[in-house]
């Protein structure tokens, strides 16, 4: 049995004040919850902060990046042992925003993801289309190239210690979510194309839905048979919102 992972990406948002309310209001929203696992990505420079308000609480804290490297001259950037120095459990990689704005490739997303497990993290796996690639109907091509660039470097077995993200580009931020029909329809060509290779991987894999999940539309998306959780950014700026669907991921 699959426990549900729902995991705020809090981008590049948020303030020592706001976290704090943020941070105390999720925890005592979640406190009674049972069969879900809450996490939350935080920018950098909070992850101390998230530290010390999560320690022993219910809920799991991460970063959204990291750098493929292990240390060394590559200014601005963070290294996996630094996330782990301040006790973080996931981090995003391939985020579409990563990818887009930052020209992330596959490759590159592939040695973060290498980078991340190296170092003991669970890394957060985020695949998906854009519009212009739904539209000419290679969702499926798309996705498996950046599943199989993580693959080819880390092998399968390597998803035994990792969680996959679907996240439809044209969803992302634009309150447009994909239908669950749709989404579950991604998530098991996903779940389906690992159990080609290693079907005990992928009866095992966490595969989260991302883009413009919400309070009113979780309940459903979470009730497929293959979504296994959320990857939430707006709604997981606001404790309510949050903290419902966490709620409707409870088993
Ligand atoms: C995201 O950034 O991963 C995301 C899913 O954003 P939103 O929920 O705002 O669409």
């Amino acid at each position: 049995m699959r426990t549900k992972l729902v995991a705020g990406n809090w981008k590049m948002n948020g303030g020592l004040a706001q976290n704090k309310a943020l941070l105390e209001g999720v925890m005592a929203g979640v406190a009674g919850f049972n069969g879900m696992q809450a996490a939350v990505c935080v920018p950098f420079p909070y992850l101390a902060q998230a530290q010390q308000a999560l320690a022993g609480s219910k809920v799991a804290w991460g970063a959204q990046n990291l750098s493929q490297h292990d240390k060394g001259a590559y200014t601005g950037e963070v290294a996996a042992s630094m996330l782990l120095d301040f006790g973080c459990r996931y981090v995003i990689v391939g985020h579409s925003e990563r990818r887009s704005l930052y020209g992330e490739s596959d490759e590159l997303v592939a040695a973060k993801y290498e980078a991340a497990q190296k170092a003991g993290l669970t890394p957060i796996l985020c695949v998906g289309e854009t519009l212009e690639e739904r539209e000419g109907n290679i969702t499926e091509q798309v996705v498996g190239r950046q599943l199989d660039a993580v693959i080819a470097r880390s092998g399968v077995a390597s998803l035994a210690k990792a969680v996959v993200a679907y996240e439809p580009v044209w969803a992302i931020g634009t309150g447009k979510t994909a239908t669950p029909e749709q989404a579950q329809a991604v998530h098991a060509f996903i779940r389906g194309k690992i159990a080609s290779l290693d079907k005990g991987v992928a009866d095992g894999l966490v595969i989260q839905y991302g883009g413009s999940m919400k309070a009113s539309n979780a309940a459903e998306l979470l009730s497929q048979p293959d979504i296994d959780g959320g990857l939430i950014g707006g709604a997981s700026l606001v404790v309510e919102d949050f903290v419902a669907i966490c709620q409707a991921a409870q088993r």
